[in-house]
């Protein structure tokens, strides 16, 4: 049965993990694999999730299933967090949710649901785009098309070129977008741009696919959603896969979620029975415990807020660092102007090095990142800024 299989090589990623861990250099550095880091490099707990986990395990009594569509609760918290309280779509009852494993798994649900509406169906993902994004949603057998996004060359969002092709995107076709905090390279539309591609798409009649992997890593829990948040009030059709994994800190918990804005509420229960149908021959249901967090720290107004102080707490420490790099970089690499970085949102930013120079950043001084030269900004510390600084000049020397 097997032997048509081979063996595949490691994930580059990972590969880089394990080459970081047994790395014995005491000035190592690891802007490798995408997870927050605090200043003394670990990826905590958060303090909030810590207390409504406590809470939980105190009331929970059953472990048996919990409803198809997820951890009751949770998807209130979802369609809040995501659309705010206010909104229209939301008073209209135009969303259906539910939650999924992790936010892949909301990328994946949508694919399904959507080979489902219109089989074979075309998404535009951006140049570059999560290299994830087609794995989980070409295996579906959806078409994948690409769209320009960002301009390597000036180090930002290549807005005319992204316009001017999805101005040439057909009706029913499918555009995936980023809300906030672009993976992998940092640049984000502008609330402006946002209205733009909204009117673009109305125009021609393409639905928006909007992948919220990163809430409250950018600007700001409201700021980070108001791509989703606009056009799901401008557009008759949305689709939002959350994650929690970054903004919760939920990771391996697998706790995120698929919002589906449909025309109006019948189509919306439609689309609800749809997807608890696909879901069931995926997986059954999704995991409880993260969701239950998620839904915990929602419902208690001291909970919320800490969860929130801490998230800015995050997103503070993470635009500190581009800064402090920005500033660093100004002294070392003076011909070259860095300044994009502390301009990007997330975690996330090209250095813009070849993949030799990326090479003796690792070899000779012990910093890790992708062969793109994609850096996870978090995966810095204040006290190593200059020490990474100075080894990119060398490289660039
Ligand atoms: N989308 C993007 C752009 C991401 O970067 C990630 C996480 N790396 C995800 C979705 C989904 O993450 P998870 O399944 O861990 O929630």
């Amino acid at each position: 049965m097997f032997e048509s299989l081979p063996k595949l090589p490691n994930d580059p990623i990972l590969g880089l993990s394990i080459a970081f861990r047994d790395d014995p250099n005491p000035e190592k550095v690891d802007l490798g694999v995408g997870v927050y880091r605090d200043a003394s490099g670990n990826t905590p707990v958060m303090a909030a999730v810590h207390e409504a986990e406590a809470q939980l395990l105190k009331a929970e009594i059953t472990k048996a299933y919990t409803a198809p569509a997820g951890y009751p609760g949770a998807n209130e918290a979802v369609q809040e967090l995501a659309f705010g309280p206010e909104h229209p779509a939301l008073a209209a009852g135009r969303v259906a949710s539910v939650q999924t494993p992790g936010g892949c798994g909301a990328l994946r649900l949508a694919a399904e649901l959507i080979q489902r509406a219109r089989k074979g169906a075309r998404v535009w993902v951006s140049t570059p785009t999560w290299a994830n994004h087609v794995p989980l949603l070409g295996s579906a057998g959806l078409e994948l098309k690409e769209y320009p996004y960002y301009d390597f060359e000036r180090h930002a969002l290549d807005f005319d070129g992204m316009m001017a092709a999805l101005a040439q995107v057909p009706a029913g076709d499918l555009v995936l977008l980023h809300a906030a905090c672009h993976n992998p390279c940092g640049a984000d539309l502008t609330e402006a741009q946002w209205r733009q591609v909204t009117e673009l798409a109305s125009e021609r009649g393409f639905v928006p696919f909007i992948d919220m992997a990163y809430q409250g890593f950018g600007e700001g829990l409201d700021a980070d959603a108001f791509g989703p948040r606009w056009m799901a009030e401008q557009l008759p059709e949305v689709l939002v896969a959350v994650s929690f994994s970054k903004n919760f800190g939920l990771y391996r918990e697998r706790a995120g979620a698929l919002a589906v804005v449909g025309a109006d509420s019948a189509r919306a229960e439609a689309v609800q029975s749809q997807l608890l149908s696909v879901a069931r021959g995926l997986y059954s249901m999704p995991p409880a415990h993260g969701s239950a967090l998620v839904a915990g720290i929602w419902a208690s107004n001291e909970l919320r807020q800490r969860w929130q102080s801490e998230l800015s707490e995050m997103r503070g420490r993470i635009q500190t660092l581009r800064e402090a790099l920005v500033g660093s970089l100004a002294a070392t690499v003076p011909g070259q102007d860095f300044g994009f970085i502390a301009r990007e949102r997330g975690m996330f930013s090209f250095l813009g090095l070849t993949e030799a120079q990326v090479g003796q950043l690792k070899d000779r001084y012990s910093i890790y990142m992708t062969d793109n030269s994609r850096i996870n900004v978090a995966g810095l510390n204040l006290d190593k800024v200059d020490y990474v600084s100075r080894a990119i000049a060398e490289v660039l020397r």
